[in-house]
């Protein structure tokens, strides 16, 4: 069952390899670990659900604007933010075999065994802490590394920064130090008066962004799930303190609705609450929309109430003041954050995943990409049924009159059945077929991907129809 379950993602890796989704970075060098090039196919699908988010954030909401803030940042916002002192992981690393691990999790994997690995019952944290003092308590030396298996081989846990530190300008030294950003939400924060005033928002308001992130993962892995380089789709809501509570909840259930809307499985979808000792640093409740992965419910988007932390912090760094001031009641406070953060590449993932569907067709098996419409990278294949008598010529008059309305693609090529198993494979919702009644009739075949559905319709509607089934 477990094996089965596992091969849905080498199924999907292979898939997106094959038609065009997403290849290995650096592929003739031989890859660059955890990094992922996306192509024809996965930059329209990954395009589409951007523009979803955008469109749903922005356009519907007559109180949230968008921003576009720098990848570099001042030095000193990752310290104000916390995640110069506060964004490491403890590591261990095996001086035979090389590999590294997080102590946590080894100290985790330990205790779920219940095999101590030459180390005294004492020795282990009765608790999952994570910090340095407790991890302290573990004799590392004598332990075994869980990967080659040698006794003795482990170092002390060491701390990491998972922040990518780079050099602004020629010289290499401590006053040059930059970071790639780790999340995309400090961006908006140390902005948001320029928005506020510049957009004329009253509080409740939001300010939206999609943008790369990046951060030193120890462990990445699972395809596009975890890399070192990702997108982020954040919207931060501010908001007057007191009214956090509500807006987090409001906000939790507007982003749940939405993988729904995008026609994710239901029941592979939940809440889970962040207890205390999961929330982080900045927060006071927490949310993590998850979805079970073939290899586990895993984290998808966090909805946070991060407080006035963040804010306060910039104004104590930064030394202007960063709090709001009501008009009419002359109140003046700093407001409260909700934060709905979303990784853009793990929501690719997800639909993949969730869409991959496998069965049979007239005796001949079939993979199929059952992807909501919206999202489908086209969402009409024409094809000719054959290469004369002048149909591949209407074929792609049809097309030159659909593209305006969607992104199609034509194929002369080969059988029928096989293109449509490759229209299938890459999840377009709909085929047009021109056969020799068409020279009699102006009508062509319809196929729907998913009732496998044939009607015959006139060339003159199809814009229309096409319009109507990607409003349904
Ligand atoms: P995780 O526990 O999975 O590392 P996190 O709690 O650190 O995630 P957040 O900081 O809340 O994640 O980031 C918000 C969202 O950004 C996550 O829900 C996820 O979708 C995405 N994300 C975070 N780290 C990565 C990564 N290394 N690769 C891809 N997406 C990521």
């Amino acid at each position: 069952m477990a094996k089965k379950k596992d091969s849905v993602i080498d199924k999907v890796v292979s898939l997106c390899k094959r038609r065009g989704f997403v290849f290995q970075s650096s592929e003739i060098y031989g890859g660059l670990g955890s990094c992922w090039d996306y192509g024809p196919y996965g930059i329209e699908l990954k395009n589409n659900l951007q523009d979803l988010w955008w469109r749903e954030m922005t356009q519907l909401h007559d109180n949230i604007v968008g921003l576009d803030a720098a990848i570099l940042m001042h030095p000193r916002v990752w310290e104000a933010s916390g995640h110069v002192s506060g964004f490491v992981d403890p590591l261990v690393d095996c001086k035979q075999c090389k590999a590294r691990f997080k102590a946590q999790d080894l100290v985790d994997g330990w205790r779920d065994k219940k095999k101590l690995d030459g180390l005294a019952d004492g020795d282990i944290p009765p608790e999952s802490e994570g910090d340095l003092e407790t991890l302290k308590l573990i004799r590392w030396g004598e332990a075994v590394c869980p990967n080659c298996g040698t006794r003795e081989s482990l170092t002390e846990p060491r701390l990491f920064n998972l922040m990518f530190k780079t050099f602004m300008g020629p010289v290499e030294e401590a006053a040059s130090v930059t970071y790639l950003r780790p999340e995309t939400a400090q961006g908006i924060y140390v902005n948001y008066q320029n928005v506020m005033n510049t957009a004329r928002l009253k509080i409740p308001f939001g300010i939206a962004q999609v943008g790369k992130a990046f951060r030193n993962e120890i462990t990445p892995g699972n395809f596009i799930f975890r890399t070192r380089e990702f997108e982020q789709m954040e919207m931060q809501f501010f908001v007057k303190p007191g009214d956090d509570e509500a807006w987090l909840e409001k906000w939790r259930d507007e982003r749940f609705a939405s993988y729904l809307k995008l026609g994710i499985k239901k029941e592979k979808l939940r809440i889970h609450e962040h207890s205390e000792k999961e929330l982080a640093h900045y927060a006071k409740a927490a949310y993590d929309i998850e979805y079970e992965f073939p290899f586990g419910w895993q984290e998808l988007e966090g909805i946070h109430n991060r407080t006035d932390f963040d804010l306060k912090r910039h104004t104590e760094f930064s030394g202007k003041d960063l709090s709001y001031f009501v008009e009419q009641t002359r109140e003046k406070f700093t407001p409260y954050i909700i934060e709905t953060s979303a990784g853009l590449n793990r929501t690719m993932l997800v639909v993949l995943v969730d869409a991959y569907d496998e069965d049979v067709q007239d005796g001949e098996p079939r993979t199929v990409l059952r992807l909501h419409p919206k999202i489908a990278p086209t969402k009409v294949g024409i094809f000719s049924l054959v290469k004369k008598s002048g149909l591949p010529e209407i074929a792609d008059k049809i097309a030159q009159d659909l593209r305006p309305v969607c992104a199609v693609f034509t194929d002369h090529q080969g059988s029928i059945g096989r293109r449509y198993r490759r229209m299938d494979e890459i999840g377009t919702p709909w085929g047009v077929t021109v056969d020799h009644q068409t020279l009699e009739d102006q009508s062509v075949t319809l196929r729907d991907r998913d009732t496998l559905a044939q009607e015959r319709v006139n060339i003159s509607d199809l814009p229309k129809i096409i319009r109507e089934k990607l409003a349904e």
